[in-house]
């Protein structure tokens, strides 16, 4: 799919300039003193000229993120979500959700969504389910780790992960810093415990389930191998997060357990941390043209944007946004795509 959008791209007389940093906007006033984009400035000093610029950053682009916020785009913290990766053998979810029919081959590997609403006000949901998978690593900077987890096609690992996070909101990042950044502040400094946690040579923290619940160190693996490469150092997950979303995961997960029999195994592996569920930040944009709420020209979009999350709806996203685009340029509503 990816070749094709080159392809058509390119076709169409459109450019495409791997391994290139944006470090910056070209902002000036227009004639009505309103702040209006005029291009970008790549890492390489070459100034790139368009009154139109589309931002679709992904959720890790912080060093963008910065520069905005300094430009004085106009950003705001958002809500977002943190916790840990959970392990069990993908048999035990296959036979929880298929019963005498788990393993058939037209089934293939189950999956499962869970969501809790703890007495706190505070949910905890299972987010990117991953059949047969495997727990990868994802930070983005040096001394930080940080978990997310894939399939791939055949989903015949052994293992079912999933990442158990809770939700968290603007209010609980004023520990960590202060104004629309202070969720990366929150992100960074249990990133960087998670590194410390785990040896300092990228490992990720774990703990047996069992132990987690119990509340004591783990010593050794029991029957759940983890899959996270480099390696996962065994520990007491109770320090990896903040207090209120350790207990909202501990309360949670036995309650899982009366949906999927077996949830709670004590030999189930967590690690983490989970901290990228989606972008910490909104860069705002308004209601109908889908610019800037304060720079004319500019489009963020996607999920760094803090409009969608998830490949689908960063995709459609990027629709509403080329749309919005040709609209501002020919007047047009629709696009043939
Ligand atoms: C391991 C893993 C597994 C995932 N699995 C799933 C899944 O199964 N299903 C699902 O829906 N989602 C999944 N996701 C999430 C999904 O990848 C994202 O939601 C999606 O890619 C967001 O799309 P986007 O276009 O908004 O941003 P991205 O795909 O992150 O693209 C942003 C791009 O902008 C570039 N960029 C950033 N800053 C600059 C700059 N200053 N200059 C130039 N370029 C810049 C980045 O390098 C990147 O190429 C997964 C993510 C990970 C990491």
């Amino acid at each position: 799919m990816v070749e094709n959008l080159r392809a058509n791209i390119e076709a169409l007389g459109g450019e495409i300039r791997f391994g290139q940093r944006v470090d910056d906007l070209l902002i000036e006033a227009d004639a009505q003193g309103a702040r209006r984009v005029r291009g970008v400035r790549l890492a390489s000093g070459e100034e790139l000229r368009s009154d139109h610029v589309v931002l679709a950053l992904g959720h890790s682009a912080r060093d963008t993120f910065e520069m905005l916020h300094a430009r004085g785009v106009y950003v705001e913290a958002k809500p977002f979500s943190i916790g840990f990766r959970i392990e069990h053998p993908q048999s035990l979810i296959d036979q929880a959700r298929f019963g005498p029919q788990a393993g058939h081959p037209i089934l293939g590997a189950a999956d499962y969504k869970l969501v809790h609403h703890g007495k706190d006000g505070r949910s905890v949901y299972s987010f990117c389910m991953c059949p047969g998978g495997t727990v990868v690593a994802a930070t983005s900077e040096p001394g930080r780790v940080v978990t997310n987890g894939m399939s791939q096609y055949s989903r015949n690992e052994r293992n079912a992960n999933a990442a158990l996070v809770c939700d968290i909101r603007p209010a609980d990042y004023a520990p960590y810093g202060e104004g629309p950044l202070a969720g990366i502040a929150l992100q960074r400094h249990w990133e960087a415990n998670a590194f410390r946690m785990g040896g300092g040579d990228y490992s990720a923290p774990g703990q047996r389930v069992g132990d987690f619940l119990a509340g004591r160190p783990t010593r050794a693996f029991g029957d759940v191998q983890p899959s996270y490469q480099p390696g996962v150092q065994l520990t007491d997950l109770s320090t990896a997060l903040p207090d209120y979303a350790v207990a909202a995961i501990r309360a949670a997960i036995p309650t899982f357990d009366r949906q999927i029999r077996g949830y709670a195994l004590p030999d189930a592996m967590l690690t983490g941390v989970e901290t990228r569920t989606s972008s910490p930040v909104r860069i705002r944009r308004n209601d109908d043209d889908l610019q800037s709420l304060n720079t004319h020209g500019l489009y963020p979009a996607g999920e760094g944007a803090g409009y969608a999350g998830g490949i689908l709806s960063a995709a459609v996203d990027g629709i509403r946004v080329a749309e919005a685009v040709a609209l501002a340029i020919t007047g047009e509503r629709a696009i043939s795509l």
